[in-house]
């Protein structure tokens, strides 16, 4: 090997070799479309430290938020049928839901743990919007039978933090049956005066609004979340209107009377806390911690 190949051509090399940056470590705001640094976002829980945006906070993620920490206990969601159609359209069922379970490590768009959330007992549902569009079949609707179930059964808050495209259509009528399976799991909460709160993150679509998304005691939403029934492609070309501006986002619905209030993420938790202390009329001196 001469000189040239063995000393000179490395150092070539070295001069022009790309340095390998993680295509992780910047995320695009979709509000201000600034880069934001992801270790920053994380510090934040997806707010964007420059316009506020909010981004979508994975379901994982949002989770050891919300609840205290050490206080995290699972709760397991029962086997439903699995794929009761054997549905197959471009590719199987069966298929999709093995591709999203390893992606997303769940076993399906719903999750639930226990614990508190500044010192107040809760049971928390979160929706994951990856998996499968967070759409809602038999296994989500199991998901929040059980949570309204554990909530009684350890008389404590229920507390749902929505995110869906709707419907589970590869399930057809089996994924509809699962908005009154559902109505009638979160009324059991009412008849024993269980504190029942929603969070609608972006976005909740579909059959989720239509069934336990609109039941809460107190329904919050998240800034700028997408959040409605049909598309507004939709409905525009059923009305045949212009719909208006901001249509279907949250601000839109707080100010036509569908949601309580539109709060901030550094803040929800906080206000969660406080509004399950006055729901339960369990003010026994612990004060939140958010
Ligand atoms: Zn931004």
């Amino acid at each position: 090997m001469s000189w040239l190949s063995k000393f000179v051509k490395p150092k070539i090399h070295a001069l022009v070799k790309k340095i390998e940056v993680p295509n992780n470590l910047w995320v695009k705001c979709l509000g201000c479309e600034q880069m934001v640094y992801n270790k920053d976002l994380k510090e934040t829980y997806s707010v964007c430290p420059t316009c506020g945006f909010h981004l979508r906070l994975s379901s994982t993620d949002r989770m050891d938020w919300i609840l205290d920490e050490g206080t995290h206990r699972e709760i397991e969601i029962s086997d439903v049928v699995f794929d009761p159609l054997k549905f197959k359209d471009k590719k199987k069922y069966s298929d999709r839901i093995k591709e999203a379970k390893s992606k997303s490590n769940q076993n399906d768009a719903i999750f639930l743990r226990s614990g508190t959330i500044g010192g107040q007992k809760a049971v928390v549902a979160v929706m994951d919007f990856e998996f499968m569009g967070g759409s809602m079949g038999s296994a989500v609707g199991e998901g929040i039978i059980t949570a309204a179930e554990k909530a009684i059964d350890i008389n404590s808050a229920l507390v749902i933090f929505t995110s869906s495209g709707g419907a589970r259509m590869q399930e057809g009528i089996f994924s509809l049956m699962q908005l009154p399976r559902t109505i009638i799991a979160v009324n059991k909460l009412k008849d024993e005066n269980i504190p029942y709160i929603v969070v609608l993150t972006d976005p909740t679509t579909g059959g989720v609004t239509a069934s336990f998304a609109m039941l809460g005691d107190v329904t919050f939403a998240e800034p700028g979340a997408l959040i409605g029934f049909a598309g507004p492609r939709v409905i525009q070309s059923t009305v045949r209107e212009t719909l208006p501006e901001g249509f279907q986002t949250a601000e839109y619905i707080y100010e036509h009377g569908m949601v309580d209030e539109v709060v901030p993420r550094s803040k929800l938790k906080l206000k969660i806390a406080n509004v399950i202390r006055h729901l339960s009329n369990n003010n026994v001196g612990n004060s939140a911690r958010a």
